[in-house]
């Protein structure tokens, strides 16, 4: 999807003027982009139709460039289709809140669920239990428990033998007493849609009366996904949706058109298999991570979470004067480290998705503790002034952390690599040579 319509995209963004046979043509592209990256057939008609519309009235006006309206308009529609609005989970007026999870088997439920408990006990001190409903495979209840260990999460379970109904009622009751904020229940799910299955979920969330009935789907199932999502809304009337593995379809077709299809909104998306890998779902950036425009919004906030404001200025400060030392080398790989895998993060530059030589981009923590180790042997005044590294000294920092004279001249060609960087940076030079060898 990404392809096309960037390459639609930049032809409109090199003209001055847009005729009505470059709005046609590009109506086309984006058609069969749509098309190609798994969205429904009518939400693609949708959705040309209200931009065609919307980009000769942009004709009509001829006023401001047109090429960069028309990008805005594409942009503005798609968030729309997207839900326009962050949907917050819905919230009990009188504790328990019940969230029930629904799905497919393999979409991601029992993770998620997981997920979910991490995220609202870290982010709003919730104290969850999680009810393990899927009784058709004894791993899967494993899978929870284990999960609630990780997490330090109850977990309530009856075995394999009692009906998911009673188990969720049993569960209930273990939460009212223990006075839980929030209930987790994950259930079973099928290879396909049946009859028992949906009879099953119905009956769990007749006697629950959830909250919130977020459907789980497999972003990688495509045009799949929206059928699994139409049936599950028409039977069970779901609340949410969360779209999972969308670490892996870079297209978004599903999420696109899951949305237009069912009316509900795209609650969260699941980016990997961590506890961790969970985000609140923006139909603005995942427009504009459609259009490959790079979602810079979620890299700013990724960023800020893990670094330190005051130490960010400080770092601004100095690579103006130029004065990056070896404190500051040790502190940038230790940050850089916090914000996960450098290749997530470059990724989400804009342009940078398809440079080749970025999927090598690894940061070893053992890598990190080595340099670590050579610049803690170095005295104080060393770490602030590189330039009194002389051979003899390399020599004994090397010994004195356990490392080869080499591996200590590598360090500092990093090093030096780094402080160039951070000097280009600072200069508004993004453009970075040897980046990839920097970690
Ligand atoms: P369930 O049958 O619906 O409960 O699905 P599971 O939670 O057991 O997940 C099935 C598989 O998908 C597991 O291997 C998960 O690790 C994997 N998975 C779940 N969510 C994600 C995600 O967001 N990204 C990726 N890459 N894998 C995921
Ligand atoms: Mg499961």
């Amino acid at each position: 999807l990404t392809e096309r319509l960037q390459s639609a995209m930049s032809k409109l963004r090199r003209k001055g003027k847009v005729s009505a046979s470059d709005v046609k043509e590009m109506m086309r592209e984006i058609r069969l982009a749509l098309l190609e990256a798994d969205v429904n057939f009518k939400v693609v008609k949708d959705f040309v139709k209200r931009v065609s519309d919307r980009a000769v009235g942009v004709e009509v006006l001829e006023s401001l460039t047109p090429a960069q309206q028309i990008v805005k308009i594409v942009n503005e529609e798609l968030t729309a289709t997207l839900g326009s609005d962050v949907v917050a989970l819905n919230k009990a007026p009188k504790i328990p809140t019940i969230v029930m999870m629904v799905g497919l088997q393999g979409a991601g439920k029992t993770t998620f669920t997981g997920k979910l408990a991490n995220y609202l006990k870290k982010n709003e001190q919730a104290r969850p239990l999680m009810i393990a409903g899927d009784v058709y495979r004894p791993a899967a209840i494993d899978q929870l428990k284990v999960l609630g260990q990780q997490l330090d999460v109850p977990v309530f379970d009856m075995g394999t033998e009692v009906s998911p109904v009673t188990i969720v009622e049993k569960g209930l009751e273990q939460a009212r007493a223990n006075k839980n904020d929030l209930v987790l229940i994950d259930t079973a799910g099928r290879l396909h849609i049946d009859d028992l299955l949906m009879n099953e979920l119905k009956e769990i969330k007749e006697l629950a009366n959830p909250n919130d009935i977020l459907l789980v789907v497999d972003a990688m199932t495509g045009q799949d996904a929206v059928n699994v999502a139409e049936s599950f809304n028409e039977q069970l009337d779901i609340t949410g949706v969360v779209v999972t593995k969308l670490d892996g379809d870079t297209r978004g077709g599903a999420a696109l058109s899951i949305r237009a299809v069912t009316g509900k909104p795209i609650k969260f998306v699941g980016s990997g298999e961590k506890l961790t890998d969970l985000e609140i779902f923006y139909p603005d950036r995942m427009a504009s991570r459609i259009l490959g425009m790079g979602d810079m919004l979620t890299l700013i906030e990724k960023a800020q979470q893990d670094y330190d404001e005051k130490k960010a200025e400080e770092l601004a400060q100095k690579m103006k004067e130029n004065s990056f030392d070896f404190n500051d080398f040790i502190e940038q790989l230790e940050q850089v480290m916090n914000m996960g895998p450098l290749e997530d993060l470059v990724k989400m530059i804009p342009g940078m998705s398809g440079v080749p030589g970025l999927d090598n981009v690894k940061m070893d923590p053992k890598d990190i503790e080595r340099k670590k180790a050579m610049v803690f042997s170095m005295t104080p005044a060393e770490r602030e002034n590189p330039e009194l590294l002389n051979p003899s000294r390399r020599r004994r920092l090397a010994a004195g952390s356990g490392n080869s004279v080499v591996e200590v001249n590598r360090m500092i060609k990093q090093f030096n690599e780094a402080k160039k960087m951070m000097h280009q940076m600072s200069k508004g030079n993004m453009n970075i040579p040897g980046m990839d060898q920097m970690f």
